[in-house]
């Protein structure tokens, strides 16, 4: 077999934001499989055959570029951000551990991509810079009790809280219910940070209060972060605040 897999990570969409290893990944596909709009990210070009799907077809997506690969084809799969946050690469993993066995000795890589979550941070300071996690809030693929279970948990553990898919047109509500539950765990004062389309023409980022978030306007296009409880803003004379969280806890 001459064919390969890579998984490419684009960022959260400036271009400027793509490795060089993803980009020489991306010039030498000559398939390019991923969900619409990741795939008109890459401009098109002789050579390179374009194959987008809609986005709840994973599998099957990572199902299809094993088996082009399978049969000698260069295939590059693409997600925004990392491809290994909530993205492909698991969703190609899942379909190689299922599928044919003669798929596993195929040249298969993964590009990192700079994720949502890093891209957001950097915007506004330095919130992740003591201990966090990243929890996707959608329920397309868990139940929501583990969600919230999960949610709780490490609310109660004091970490910084990313909150990736916090809305789609299908579940308007869970936002707002994770934010009352870090109601439950934190001061009303605490900095949520709102980051819509980062790197992106539409880029909108915004730092509330806890007790404010929960009237914020957020979409599947937003990124949203809950401070730990040593969270906090560096104001500044007519600019938006820093946000950082220090390194140390004290013993
Ligand atoms: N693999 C992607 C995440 C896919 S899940 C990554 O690593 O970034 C999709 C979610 O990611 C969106 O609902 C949103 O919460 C977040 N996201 C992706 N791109 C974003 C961007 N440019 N700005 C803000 N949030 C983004």
């Amino acid at each position: 077999m001459s064919g390969s897999v890579t998984v490419i990570g684009l960022g959260p969409g400036d271009p400027r934001y793509l490795t060089p290893a993803a980009q020489a990944a991306l010039d030498a596909a000559e398939d390019l499989i991923g969900y619409v709009p990741y795939v008109a990210r890459v401009p098109e070009r002789p050579g390179l055959t374009r194959h987008a799907s809609d986005n709840r077809v994973e599998v099957d997506r990572a199902r299809h570029a094993l088996e082009l690969a399978a049969a000698g084809r260069r295939v590059a799969v693409v997600s925004g951000g990392d491809p290994g946050v909530f993205a492909m690469a698991a969703a190609l993993f899942e379909a190689l551990e299922a599928g044919n066995p003669a798929w596993r000795s195929l040249p298969i890589t993964v590009e990192p991509g700079i994720t949502a979550m890093l891209a957001a941070a950097a915007r506004v300071g330095a919130p992740l810079g003591g201990d966090f996690c990243a929890i996707s809030l959608s329920d397309n693929l868990k139940p929501w009790e583990v969600i919230t279970a999960r949610l709780d948990a490490v609310l109660a553990a004091d970490l910084v809280v990313a909150l990736y898919n916090p809305v789609s047109r299908a579940r308007p509500w869970q936002l707002g219910a994770a934010l009352d539950l870090a109601a439950e765990h934190r001061a009303p004062d605490t900095p949520v940070i709102l980051a819509r389309a980062v790197g992106r023409p539409d880029e909108a980022v915004r730092v509330l209060p806890l007790a404010k978030a929960r009237h914020a306007e957020a979409d599947m296009a937003t990124l949203v972060m809950i401070g730990a409880s040593a969270t906090r803003l560096i104001p500044r004379d007519g600019r938006e605040p820093f946000v950082y969280t220090p390194r140390s806890v004290a013993r």
